[in-house]
């Protein structure tokens, strides 16, 4: 099989968090029963006028500015006319429309970056964010009346966020997938939660013969709901063209699926021209006329972002970059860090303690790090507590996993447990020698000279004192009896 060059670029849809839809003041879908939170406008009876949604408007911006987009003020609505069942209005209000005349959307021109694998900084183009609202849904539940209609997700605010064809694999797609996501948390504009549907992506990818080709042809895959199948759907869409491209044949443009159970891409419909749609300026809207002063008082309340927070990780704290860029990946993570690292004596170990114990316990955990019973002060103090000698780090492991179970402070738990390092010199001292006088042989070797010994009576003193004897005051007693 010849070598090809893939080209990716993402389309990505995020329902934005608001407490009503786009258009109208209906609740936005919270589990509850179907066909509960409609009205005219988001039904689409013909004469209900469309007013759109302020808080809808401050995310879109809010994301713009943190994808570093120029906002356009003086955005438009464009009417994308389409049959579908869960579509009872007949058309959707966007602010796309292929042609150059409907292309008015609030935020256009920006950039994000991904740290790629070799540590090297990489910018994709973010082509353009506009607003739109969702159809619809049917419930296919095999009920004997046949399916379903469900309007209650109809008019909810979504965003779509499109990059330009910057990726150049499908790992590089997944890491800026990624920081979408990252960057849909942190800014708080979406729950950015792929399971339930509020994030999906479409990967559009084509092949070229070298770096510098001109772009081939390409595919669009719909409706990716997971990094992991957004990784396999594009490496099945480049086997399939590249058998396509070996064959002497051309790409076909088309919009295709994922098929997850044959890890197989498959054509849905061939390409639709703007013309299907048949679009035209939203007749019931004017333009969306965004005050420059609205904008401005939006990017004095954005948050610090990913890249900012995990640099601030590195030199405040001097962790590792690869431990910052770990603690960054989850808002939440991040934020819990930071409280600890605040009054941590050690953020370095503290990093480690989080990063491997803890995160590993979370997973198992149904809701994730807010199941957590350990306060990240708690934590903290744990790592002040190896810090200073007042507990070994092998006893500290069994007060993470009491603190773990019960949220106790770690000073409660060692204090309960009577855990306290011995760093008493005589009492250690004593110990040793109740070793050493039960093991006289074993002592004489090590004496002579076998050094292996040494972890055999360092083992029976921590054995005898429970865990407690300070591991370092034992080796410095043991090598002083030796050479006695
Ligand atoms: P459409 O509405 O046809 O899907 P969009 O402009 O919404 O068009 O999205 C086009 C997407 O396809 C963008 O993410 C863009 O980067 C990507 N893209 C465009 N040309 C190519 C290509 N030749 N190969 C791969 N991706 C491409
Ligand atoms: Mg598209
Ligand atoms: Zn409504």
């Amino acid at each position: 099989m010849s070598k090809y060059f893939p080209v990716i670029g993402l389309e990505v849809h995020c329902q934005l968090a608001t407490q009503t839809k786009m258009f109208c003041g209906c609740e936005v879908e919270v589990n509850t029963s179907p066909n509960k939170h409609v009205c005219p406008i988001c039904l689409g009876m013909p004469g209900a006028m469309p007013v759109p949604n302020k808080k809808a408007v401050e995310y879109a911006i809010r994301l713009g500015l943190a994808l570093n987009c120029e906002i356009d003020l003086n955005a438009m609505w464009t009417r994308k006319n389409y049959f579908y069942p869960d579509l009872p209005k007949g058309y959707q209000i966007t602010q796309t429309g292929g042609l150059p005349v409907y292309d008015h959307p609030i935020c256009k021109k920006g950039s994000l970056e991904v740290t790629l694998p070799d540590g090297s900084i990489k910018i994709v183009g973010i082509t353009r964010i506009h607003m739109e609202e969702d159809a619809g849904k049917l419930v296919h539940d095999l009920s004997p009346e046949g399916s379903h209609f469900d309007a209650n997700r109809c008019g909810t605010p979504l965003c779509e966020i499109v990059t330009e064809p910057d990726i150049r694999s499908p790992e590089e797609a997944v890491l800026v997938l990624q920081k979408i996501k990252q960057i849909l948390e942190y800014t708080g504009v979406s729950n950015a939660n792929m399971e339930n549907g509020n994030m999906r992506c479409d990967g559009n990818i084509s092949l070229r013969t070298s770096e510098d080709a001109p772009f081939g042809i390409r595919a669009e895959i719909k409706n990716l709901n997971s990094f992991n199948n957004l990784e396999k759907a594009l490496n099945a869409e480049i086997l399939l063209q590249t058998i396509t491209l070996d064959a002497g044949r051309e790409v076909e443009q088309c919009t295709k699926r994922f098929d997850t159970n044959n890890n197989k891409t498959i054509v849905i419909r061939s390409k639709e021209d703007a013309h299907d749609y048949r679009y035209f300026p939203e007749p019931d809207m004017l333009r969306l006329v965004t005050a420059s002063e609205f904008v401005e008082k939006i990017r004095k309340t954005l948050p610090e972002l990913p890249d900012a927070r995990r640099k601030r990780f590195v030199e405040n704290y001097g962790i590792t970059p690869y431990d910052a860029h770990v603690l960054t990946i989850d808002r939440d993570v991040s934020v819990w860090f930071d409280t600890a690292a605040k009054v941590c004596k050690n953020p370095k170990i503290l990093a480690n303690w989080i990063n491997s114990e803890l995160l590993r316990e979370v997973k198992e955990l149904e809701d994730g790090l807010a199941g957590v019973k350990i306060k990240p002060e708690h934590l903290a103090a744990l790592v002040n507590l190896i810090e200073d000698n007042t507990i070994s780090g092998k006893i500290a492991k069994q007060v993470f996993a009491e603190m773990f179970a019960t949220g106790k402070s770690p000073e409660n738990i060692i204090e309960e447990k009577g855990l306290v390092q011995i760093t008493d010199t005589g009492a250690v001292e004593a110990i040793v020698r109740e070793v050493v006088l039960a093991n006289e042989g074993q002592f004489l070797e090590f004496k002579a000279g076998k050094a292996a010994l040494k972890g055999f009576f360092v083992g029976q003193v921590m054995k005898k004192s429970g865990g407690k004897a300070s591991p370092g005051l034992v080796n410095q007693i043991l090598d002083k009896m030796a050479a006695e």
